[in-house]
């Protein structure tokens, strides 16, 4: 099997634009920095990384008559408004498990951002008071029974859509998708930056870009403050992910690079390189990243290229995953 042996259904506008950040770039002194811009990749409410991932569960989902999707994060989930959306765009429902993810003083937090746009999409949304868990809930195959007991079909998407069989394959077609990409623009990223939590974008990443000629460094920058969870499925999807491409060899230790360092010691809460993080990528480029994922992604890219780590002739691709619609509910940090 190779990758084009999977079946895409095509939600995204086509491949992300990928530009650079020129005033970054000079502010930091040292690497050519470039975004790659999930944030902007479809029209399906405001797209992100996991409508790249869906593209690859979404013909799964036909074939097997579902009439429900069933999917789970925090109350502030970029996924299940992802999720949601979908649900819309193929004529389905959405039962949404909301679950309290993150501890997060905001009086509209449960109900502002992306929550309201799954609920304005139609979504069924219940609210859990389980914490933060990047595995398999209880909370999410009760939520699955019960729309079978109800006469339902439904179709689970696990946190992130990680876990699922296919859903590394969205981000091993990006790989290639940025190979065509450097072609057009006569550039070579040697550093790929990636936000990763539930890990199957980064995972993705690793075992396409494993596949191809030139070897480059991607680093994910872990955002979930549970960093041996995340190493760990990280390296199982990205393993599985390309058994299911055809690699046709083993994935080594020193191709799965999780750093930590910038996630703080929470999921969901900003520490202070995620605010000042935010607040240069605004003020140098207009560029809106979240205090959730990309905030800390993008504080793991500032220090690595000025402490050199990232050297000075590199070219740096940051992936830019989404997650904006999360800011409404942190409208106190700002
Ligand atoms: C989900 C998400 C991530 C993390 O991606 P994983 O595949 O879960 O590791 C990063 N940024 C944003 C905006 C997300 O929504």
């Amino acid at each position: 099997m190779a990758l084009s042996d999977f079946e895409r259904y095509p939600l995204t506008f086509g491949p992300s634009p990928v530009h650079r950040l020129e005033r970054l770039t000079q502010h930091l002194g040292g690497a050519q920095i470039w975004a790659k811009r999930e944030d902007v990749n479809s029209g399906l409410a405001y797209g992100g990384n996991k409508t790249r991932k869906l593209e690859y569960i979404a013909p799964d989902i036909i074939a097997s008559g579902a009439d429900t999707l069933v999917s789970i994060g925090g109350y502030q989930s970029n996924h299940t408004r992802q999720v949601a959306a979908l649900a819309a765009k193929l004529g389905l429902k959405a039962r949404l498990v909301q679950e309290k993810w993150v501890d997060w003083p905001d009086a509209v937090n449960d109900k502002v951002g992306n929550i309201l746009l799954s609920r304005l999409m139609g979504a069924e949304v219940t609210l859990s008071p389980a914490g933060f868990d990047i595995g398999i809930r209880s909370s999410w195959q009760e939520a699955i029974s019960e729309v079978e007991e109800a006469g339902g079909v439904p179709y689970p998407i696990p946190a992130g859509a990680s876990e699922h069989k296919y859903g590394g394959l969205g981000f091993a077609n990006w790989a290639y998708e940025v190979e065509q990409q450097e072609q057009e623009l006569g550039v070579f990223f040697d550093t790929i930056v990636v936000c990763t939590v539930t890990g199957s974008t980064h995972a993705g990443m690793i075992a396409g870009f494993a596949g191809q000629d030139r070897p480059r460094r991607v680093l994910g920058i872990d955002a979930s403050a549970t960093i041996e969870k995340t190493r760990g499925q990280v390296a199982k999807i990205a393993r599985h992910t390309a058994e299911l491409i055809g690699l046709g060899r083993s994935l080594g230790d020193d191709e799965i690079t999780v750093l930590e360092g910038w996630a703080g010691d929470l999921y969901g809460i900003p520490v202070k390189s995620t605010l000042e993080a935010m607040r240069t990528t605004a003020q140098l480029e207009g560029m809106i990243i979240d205090p959730v994922y990309e905030g800390k992604s993008m504080a793991g890219l500032i220090d690595l290229v000025r402490e050199g780590e990232i050297g000075p002739d590199s070219n740096v691709l940051y992936a830019h995953l989404g997650g904006q619609p999360a800011l409404n509910a942190y409208s106190g940090i700002i």
